[in-house]
């Protein structure tokens, strides 16, 4: 074991090595995609969409209000009546491969795309967001000549119009989760992603025409959240929507009463359970993983440690000397491991759940990485002395922000686990598959993963129980929430 203080292991220097920006070929402005034509707002409406890490706009989109959503919504019911739901199996089939393919084809457009209007490192973007919205559509295209097969009895129907609400921590990603089994299964599509991400969703929509999907199919509406709220007024069959709890709500409400199916994937509390047998230099990257992967922008993410008691500090000096390496800084870069926040508005949330963090009697430790002038930055941090009551604890920070609680015992590993409102997914690091599975039964939580973290799969089905909402999105699973069964 190295004794140093973590303060005195540098990280290897590395030149820069910057992807460059024009591989996004942005554009000035972009419109809204309804029926197969980019418009412009119906009053003209726009905002503008910044570069986290530079503070500097990126581009003018359209805000759609309430008539464009009308608009779009009643493009996708003609879509589907007249097209959509004529078409055969095989024939969306190939819709879907062709989309997949063409993502494949664009694909380093795209992640530099994403990256500068999310401000995730071009790492993940290229080898994760990407490759993974491909992966969607080519596994939905397997699905959708075999519906009769998928186990919801011999002719499954779609439901008709979805109306989709992503959130902006991986807007391609999710546009993909969300289009690919709704295509799949028959239905037609109106999608509204985040106000703060929403180029690679309409780069995605230049795609859908590029792959000739006919006209209506798939529509997709910018705008901050009043186009939301309008899109689950509006008369659509199904919503489904990824965001935070406290929106989810809302729009669970407003459904009350009204028959609209809907499936919500919302916040989250994971823990990230490792015992003593474990390895601990794998844990330590996997805690790592689980925490720091997309600047902790993850409704899933490890963002409560709980380590066992007899190796908690050997965890924790190799953790924060791990963490002192980590490379903070420009998103486009290939040797960055954590980029910038996506909004101001985040910071400011990252910034008050850490200082209560501090206030109510935890102990901090940031990173000593040094921070970029301009743009949205928060520097890896870890809390230790944290009490099940803290903030820090119970709160979704959405953050680079781990929270770090010891237990003795299995059973106290599952109680303090359980202990949160939320539902979404844990991490068990054992070397024991015995204890691995005893956990694993007992963990209130949609997704458990074993001896790693984040683990992303077309076939996996993903979603929460309890606050982090309900539904599931992938693998078979994922075709049920939009199916008439
Ligand atoms: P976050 O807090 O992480 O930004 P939100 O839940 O506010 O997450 O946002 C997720 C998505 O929901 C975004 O596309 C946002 O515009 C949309 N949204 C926000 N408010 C509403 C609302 N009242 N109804 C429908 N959608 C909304």
């Amino acid at each position: 074991m190295d004794d140093r203080p973590a303060s005195t292991v540098s990280a290897l220097e590395y030149d820069p090595a910057p992807e460059s920006a024009a591989v996004a070929r942005l554009r000035e402005s972009y419109g809204l995609f309804v029926g197969g034509a980019f418009v412009e707002a119906a009053d003209g409406a726009t905002f503008e969409t910044l570069n986290p890490a530079t503070e500097e706009p990126l581009a003018r989109v359209a805000q759609a209000g309430e008539a464009d959503v009308v608009a779009a919504v009643a493009a996708a019911r003609r879509a589907y009546d007249k097209v959509w739901r004529k078409t055969t199996g095989p024939q969306r089939s190939k819709y879907l491969f062709r989309i997949a393919r063409l993502i494949q084809e664009r694909s380093r457009e795209l992640a530099v795309l994403e990256s500068l209007d999310n401000g995730k490192p071009i790492r993940e973007s290229r080898d994760l967001d990407v490759p993974l919205a491909a992966a969607h559509f080519f596994y939905y295209a397997g699905w959708a000549d075999k519906l009769d097969h998928a186990g919801f009895g011999p002719d499954p129907r779609p439901l008709g119009v979805a109306g989709q609400i992503i959130p902006w921590n991986f807007p391609l990603l999710m546009a993909a989760w969300k289009l690919a089994p709704a295509l799949a299964a028959g239905n037609t599509c109106v999608l509204k992603p985040a106000e703060t991400t929403p180029l690679s969703v309409l780069v995605l929509a230049e795609i859908l025409q590029q792959a000739e999907l006919p006209d209506g199919v798939v529509n997709v509406v910018t705008g901050d959240g009043s186009a939301g709220a309008a899109l689950v007024a509006s008369p659509v069959d199904k919503v489904a929507f990824t965001g935070s709890t406290e929106v989810g709500k809302v729009i669970q409400r407003r459904l009350a009463g009204r028959g609209t199916r809907l499936t919500l994937e919302l916040g989250g509390k994971g823990a990230n359970i490792v015992f003593d047998d474990a390895p601990i230099d794998e844990v330590v990257e996997g805690i790592v993983d689980g925490i720091f992967f997309n600047q902790g922008h993850v409704c899933c993410a490890g963002s409560r440690l709980l380590v066992q008691e007899s190796v908690a500090e050997e965890v924790l000096h190799r953790l924060r000397r791990r963490v002192d390496q980590l490379r903070v800084g420009d998103p486009l870069d290939k040797n960055t491991d954590v980029g910038a926040i996506n909004s101001a508005a985040q910071l400011e949330k990252i910034r008050e759940l850490t200082d209560w963090g501090e206030r109510e009697g935890a102990t901090r430790y940031t990173s000593p990485c040094a921070l970029p002038e301009r743009g949205y930055w928060f520097a890896p941090t870890v809390f230790t002395e944290v009490a099940q009551t803290h903030r820090i604890a119970r709160e979704e920070v959405f953050g680079p922000v781990l929270s770090v609680l010891t237990f003795r015992t299995p059973e106290e590993a599952v109680a303090k686990a359980n202990n949160t409102t939320y539902g979404l997914a844990c991490g068990v690091w054992s070397e024991k598959g015995s204890r691995t599975l005893w956990v694993a039964e007992r963990l209130r939580a949609g997704v458990v993963w074993a001896n790693t973290y984040n683990r992303f799969d077309p076939a996996s089905p993903f979603g929460g129980v309890r606050e982090s909402g309900f539904g599931r999105e992938g693998g078979r699973h994922g075709l049920e929430a939009y199916l008439d069964v």
